[in-house]
C-alpha cells in the first residue's frame, strides 16, 4: 500500500509570514503532506512546520561543494533539515536548460544527501498533439531517473507542461495512459520497488478537481503549484486525497 502525497511548489512566491500557513494544513493518516517554500525560507520552515508536515526545496546542484554561486546543494538541503527536494520541474528544464542528465545528477546528490526526490516530467503541448507523449515519457523516465532507486528514495510526478500554471488540466484519461505507463517501466527496471514508488499528478490542480485526478489508480498524489500557497485552497486538496 503506498502512502500519499501532497507536496506543495510555491515556486517563487512566498515570505515569512506566509509559513503560517503551514499550522493550518490538515494532516490526515496515511497522507504525506510535504511544502517545498523558496530556498531562504527552508530553515524558517522547518522551524515552522508543525509535526506531519515535512518541507523540501525546489531544486539542488549535483556537486557537493564548490564555486557555484547562487546553486546550494542536496547536502545543504538536508542540513536545514528539509526531507524533500523537486528536480527537474520544467520550469528548470525549460528556463535553466536542465537536460535529463543533469536532472539525474541532481537525484543522484539528493539521494546521497538523503533526500527524497520528487522528480518531474512531462511533455509540450506540441509534443501532445504530435502524439509523441508515451515516448517523450519514456526518454525522460530513463535519462532523468538515476540507477538503484527506491520508493523510499524517489517520487515521479507527471507534470504535463501544458497543464502547469494555465488551469488546462488532463483528463481522467490522459492521466491514467501516462501513469499506467510508467507504472510499467517503473516496474521494469526496478521490479517491487518500481510498484512501491509514488507517482504524482501535477497541473492546476485544485479543490474543485482534485477528487477526480485522485480517482485513479496510479495516482497517489499531487504536486500543486499555485493551490498551495494558502491553507483554504491546499487543505481541501489534501482532504481529497486523504479520501480517495
Ligand atoms: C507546479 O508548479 O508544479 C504546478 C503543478 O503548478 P500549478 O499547480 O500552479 O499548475
Amino acid at each position: 500500500m503506498r502512502r500519499k502525497l501532497a507536496a506543495g511548489n510555491w515556486k517563487m512566491n512566498g515570505d515569512a509570514a506566509a509559513l503560517g500557513m503551514l499550522a493550518e494544513l490538515p494532516r490526515p493518516e496515511g497522507c504525506d503532506v510535504v511544502i517545498c517554500p523558496p530556498a531562504p525560507l527552508l530553515y524558517r520552515a522547518v522551524e515552522a512546520a508543525p509535526a506531519g508536515v515535512a518541507i523540501g526545496a525546489q531544486d539542488c546542484h549535483a556537486q557537493a561543494a564548490g564555486a557555484f554561486t547562487g546553486d546550494i546543494a542536496a547536502a545543504m538541503v538536508a542540513d536545514a533539515g528539509a526531507r524533500y527536494v523537486i528536480v527537474g520541474h520544467s520550469e528548470r528544464r525549460a528556463g535553466h536548460q536542465e537536460t535529463s542528465r543533469d536532472v539525474r545528477a541532481k537525484a543522484v546528490a539528493a539521494r546521497d544527501a538523503g533526500l527524497t526526490t520528487i522528480l518531474c516530467l512531462g511533455e509540450s503541448a506540441e509534443e501532445r498533439a504530435a502524439e509523441n507523449t508515451l515516448d517523450i515519457i519514456a526518454g525522460q523516465l530513463s535519462a532523468s531517473v538515476p540507477d538503484a532507486s527506491t520508493a523510499q528514495t524517489l517520487v515521479v510526478a507527471y507534470e504535463p507542461i501544458w497543464a502547469i500554471g494555465t488551469g488546462a488540466v488532463a483528463t481522467p484519461a490522459q492521466i491514467d495512459e501516462v501513469h499506467d505507463f510508467i507504472r510499467d517501466r517503473l516496474i521494469t527496471r526496478f521490479g517491487p520497488d518500481g510498484a512501491a514508488m509514488r507517482l504524482l499528478y501535477g497541473g492546476s490542480v485544485k479543490p474543485s478537481n482534485a477528487a477526480e485526478i485522485f480517482a485513479s489508480d496510479n495516482v497517489d498524489g499531487a504536486l500543486v503549484g499555485g493551490a498551495s500557497l494558502s491553507a483554504q485552497d491546499f487543505a481541501p486538496i489534501i482532504e481529497a486525497l486523504a479520501r480517495s
